[in-house]
């Protein structure tokens, strides 16, 4: 098998799980019961948030534990919304999000709220200067991704929320892509808050945190027991908070090395594909992208019917998002960058971890080459170029 799809989602290492085990088993209480049993449960899971603290910079309890990043994404804008009433009902993010915060912003839409979505450019930038000008007196809150799943396209965080500091609005990041890959010190860049999800860098799945400044009130999203000082209920994820504590630990440790390998093989991929096959592009930006990604179409072919092929060797790529896959219109993302319909339609995502090697890339750049060849023998449009 060859997994060329981590912004999909990543493999729990060895260590993590080793970590979680004995909280599913043996260690099981319940981190909230008064007894000496829940002990080690609460301090582990303390320790998990300091360790988190620790990474972004801020305080740990800044942090809160959710479900994932599409609950973290949740929170943030509706949470902010609804405890910023008086203020207004206008926030702004832009139009290459991920869904969870898409989909939020249109749900509050539907409840009476403005969205103004930010354009991009060509590269998948949004431009400070847009941003300032779509600040108005009523603007609550400005949801801004640090770096885009489809594309891999890093925002300038800092400069965004700058803006946002100095008009007195709060900045929510999407940093589900980003967080431990890239270093993120919310302190300097003036984040309010930020949304994480550990299956994105070798933790566990369905658990993830809300990075919230101290100070800032949002409203819960879920009301009960009272869990993470009154803000998130429900029984603490136990498990999946010590393996992300551990996930952040090892990511870390690893970063220098991994960053530097997973961006030599996306540099070798971004160089040779094009070099290799002709009609196709790089989609985002070469500059401000992800170490591990690459994002490419391929004219007169269709990018399903590419991924199914791969597929059949077992090789795992992805077209726009593991999300949009089974829906049949074109990316909003790649429609965001201005690429055509039928550019878009030959698009495929290939996003690289630190396990892969320089031979995998070597192989896949051949097999590309061999696949898009054969596809295009049956396509009229490419005989009648
Ligand atoms: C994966 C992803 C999410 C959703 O996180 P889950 O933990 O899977 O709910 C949100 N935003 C971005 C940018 C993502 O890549």
């Amino acid at each position: 098998m060859l997994y060329l799809d981590h912004a999909a989602t990543t493999a729990a290492a060895p260590e993590v799980i080793e970590q979680m085990l004995p909280y599913l088993g043996e260690l099981f209480a319940n981190p909230s019961s008064a007894y000496e049993f829940g002990t080690d449960a609460r301090a582990m899971v303390e320790k998990a948030r300091s360790r988190i603290a620790d990474s972004l910079h801020c305080r740990p309890e800044e942090i809160y534990f959710t479900s994932g990043g599409t609950e973290a994404d949740n929170w943030a804008i509706v949470g902010a919304a609804e405890s910023m009433k008086k203020k207004g009902n206008h926030i702004i993010t832009s139009c290459i999000e991920h869904h969870a915060v898409l989909h939020t912003c249109e749900y509050l839409a539907s409840r009476g709220y403005e969205i103004t979505y930010l354009p991009v450019d060509e590269e998948g930038s949004v431009a400070p200067e847009a941003l300032e000008q779509a600040i108005r007196p009523d603007t609550v809150l400005i949801s801004i991704m640090y770096a885009n799943n489809e594309i891999g396209t890093v925002q300038p965080i800092a400069k965004l929320a700058r803006i946002a500091k100095r008009r007195g609005v709060l900045f929510h990041t999407d940093a589900v892509q980003a967080y431990v890959h890239q270093e993120i010190d919310v302190e300097k860049s003036g984040i309010d808050l930020l949304s994480a999800s550990a299956h994105k860098f070798c933790g566990p799945k369905g658990i993830g945190f809300l990075y919230v400044r101290n100070g800032i009130a949002i409203e819960p999203l879920l009301h009960g027991g009272g869990q993470e000082r009154k803000r998130r209920s429900g029984t603490e994820n136990v498990a999946g908070i010590v393996g992300m504590g551990k996930a952040v630990s090892l990511g870390e440790m690893r970063r220098p090395e991994d960053r530097e390998k997973v961006r030599a093989m996306r540099n070798f991929l971004i160089e040779e594909i094009p070099k290799e096959i002709p009609y196709c592009r790089i989609n985002g930006s070469l500059r401000n992208r992800l170490d591990g990604n690459v994002n490419v179409s391929f004219r007169f072919v269709e990018g399903e019917t590419l991924i199914f092929l791969l597929d059949m060797e077992a090789i795992y790529v992805s077209a726009g998002s593991a999300c949009s896959s089974g829906d049949k219109a074109v990316s909003h993302v790649l429609k965001g960058i201005g690429l055509s319909e039928e550019w878009a339609r030959g698009t495929v995502r290939i996003t690289l971890g630190p396990e892969n090697t320089m031979e995998e890339m070597v192989f896949l750049v051949k097999r590309l080459r061999q696949l898009v060849a054969q596809l295009r023998e049956f396509s009229d449009e490419y005989r009648k170029r």
